[in-house]
């Protein structure tokens, strides 16, 4: 479980109003844990948004069933849209914090299908630090992980 939930009530965000029909929004699926809806933007067309339906700000407040569930989400919305707009491609995009692109702050993954030309660009910029580096990082991380169970 993450270390804080947030239990506040529906109703304080934009996504939370969505979420209780306070605003219109076009629904694609809804269950218990998450929602999907069309993204107002529609970057390409058929570009649909997974939400988690409690408020949770990041992907760092969502339980671990809503994380799988996102993703499960995410991958049966990405089948249809390959069905009905036959995309070339496909990206999911999730961002977290404001350095990480996020601009609402309430938990979503971008499911949006791709196509050649189609205006989207993400910039990699490549450090390739070495081996010693990649190792070091490596081990950091693995001994910040949670103790098996
Ligand atoms: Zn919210």
């Amino acid at each position: 479980m993450p270390a804080f939930v947030d239990t506040s009530p529906p109703g304080v965000c934009i996504f939370c109003k969505l979420v209780a029909g306070e605003i219109p929004s076009a629904k694609v699926y809804e269950d218990d844990l998450v929602v999907a809806f069309m993204d107002l933007g529609q970057v390409t067309p058929g570009h649909v948004l997974v939400a988690s339906k409690r408020h949770a700000q990041d992907l760092f407040e969502l339980t671990p069933q809503e994380c799988a569930r996102v993703m499960q989400v995410s991958q049966m919305i990405a089948t249809a849209q390959q069905q009905v707009f036959a995309p070339s491609g496909l990206t999911l995009l999730q961002a977290n914090g404001h350095d990480g692109g996020q601009t609402v702050f309430h938990f979503h993954m971008h499911v949006v299908p791709r196509h050649a030309d189609d205006g989207i660009h993400l910039t990699w910029p490549r450090k390739e630090p070495g081996a010693q580096a990649l190792l070091d990082y490596a081990q950091r991380i693995q001994a910040a992980l949670p103790a098996a169970s």
